[in-house]
């Protein structure tokens, strides 16, 4: 009788490697299920509830029979919004066959990965790097290449770096602002810096993940997309996740030249088709709804963002630095490496985050995951009480190094 086995998986999917994000969530539900108090600052999702206007548009559209299958790229009522939004906050003008929805941002990377990759295409990766790019990249056929920044550059690589990872192979540079895992905002001549070094290679083009735009404590968001020299040639991301607490209703949408929506949309229309109808009618009317939610939410990250760093900074030899967006914190623990407690030895940050998780009970994520080995992700989208008790375990811990 034929055998099956595990290793008839394809390549494809035994090379993928899980996402360390959702991996370190669910370690953390596993010990709690045990019954252990363990708090998790492992996945990256906004702790309040998404506000009662969306949700009563989201109902009302039910009621009014959105449960169809709606257009692949998603309703227009949607688009329109979309379409005014990007010219409201970002100085984009895009057209309605220029923007697609799909379910989350997450999705539409994808799309636009396997509508621009080819085998062996290099993708230039700002690093640290939110976890899922690589991974997405690689299902596409394309090879990451990562342009690293450390803590003491604020994470951020300059347009110079860029400039020196560039190849004949090169097809796309792909990173987010504000940036998960590390919180740091390109500034606005920063990202002019970048779209100058792009403008001048035939071919490349730019995915610009703004999914934390609304969560920016500089004031004023910037797309690399308004840039007159890289406008045709950047694709813009952003999604409902953050900025509206809607992590669960999966819509995330993006702006492009024609021809790459056009691709989007197509394979979309093979694997998935259009996003939830109703959401998509509450997401357009959030778009245009008072955003005073959003901000009142910005707001408490910010002082959250205060008092983590205040707290953590207290720690002897943690390093951190002051994020001016998202809701992480990327912490350099580099100086606890080679120490030992509880017969555990620190030689990495995949080794601190497990001793973090089982003597302190507190799950965070390594940055060995973000392609940044001498750190380790806090997500302070928690309350101020558990952000308090978990830094007081960290510092407990770590106090226990020798
Ligand atoms: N980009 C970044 C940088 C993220 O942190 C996330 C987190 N979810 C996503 C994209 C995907 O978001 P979505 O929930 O819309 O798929
Ligand atoms: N983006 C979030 C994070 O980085 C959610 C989890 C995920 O989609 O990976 O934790």
């Amino acid at each position: 009788m034929a055998t099956a086995s595990i290793q008839h998986l394809s390549q494809r999917i035994r090379q993928m490697e899980e996402s360390a994000t959702i991996k370190m969530a669910q370690m953390a539900r596993d010990l709690a299920a045990q019954g252990h108090d363990v708090i998790s600052l492992s996945l990256g999702e906004p702790d309040f509830d998404t506000p009662a206007h969306i949700k009563e548009a989201a109902k009302k559209a039910l009621d009014e029979g959105y449960t169809k299958y709606t257009p692949v790229p998603g309703l227009v009522e949607l688009r329109k919004a979309i379409q005014a939004k990007f010219s409201r906050d970002n100085g984009l003008e895009y057209g309605l066959n220029q923007i697609v929805v799909s379910n989350g941002a997450k999705q539409s990377i994808a799309n636009i990965c396997l509508s621009l990759l080819d085998e062996g295409d290099e993708v230039i990766i700002l690093a640290p790097y939110w976890v899922s790019y690589s991974e997405i990249v690689k299902l596409a056929g394309g090879v990451p290449v990562l342009v690293s920044a450390d803590i003491e550059k604020d994470y951020k690589a300059s347009a110079e770096q860029i400039a020196a990872a560039i190849t004949s192979r090169t097809r796309v540079l792909l990173f987010s602002s504000p940036c998960n895992p590390t919180g740091s905002v390109y500034l606005k001549e920063e990202l002019k810096a970048i779209a100058e070094v792009i403008a001048r290679h035939e071919g490349i083009y730019i995915i610009s993940d703004e999914i934390y735009e609304y969560i920016n404590f500089t004031g004023k968001h910037a797309s690399i997309g308004a840039f007159e020299e890289v406008k045709d040639r950047t694709v813009t991301v952003n999604g409902f996740s953050k900025g509206f607490a809607m992590t669960g209703w999966r819509l995330g949408y993006i702006g492009a030249p024609e021809w790459i929506a056009e691709a989007c949309s197509k394979i979309q229309g093979q694997f998935t088709s259009g996003a939830t109808s109703f959401g998509q009618k509450a997401a357009a009317y959030a778009l245009l709804a008072d955003m005073t939610p959003t901000f009142e939410m910005r707001e408490a990250f910010r002082q959250r963002r205060d008092m983590v760093i205040e707290l953590l900074g207290k720690i002897p030899g943690m390093k951190v630095n002051r994020p001016q967006g998202a809701f992480y914190i990327f912490p350099d623990i580099s100086s606890y490496f080679g120490k030992h407690a509880d017969g555990i030895t620190i030689n990495t940050a995949d080794d601190f985050c497990e001793y973090l998780l089982h003597n302190a009970h507190v799950a965070v994520v390594t940055g060995s995951a973000f392609g940044a080995d001498n750190c380790f992700r806090i997500s302070y989208a928690a309350s101020e009480k558990e952000l308090r008790e978990a830094i007081r375990r960290i510092g407990e811990a770590v106090s226990k190094l020798q």
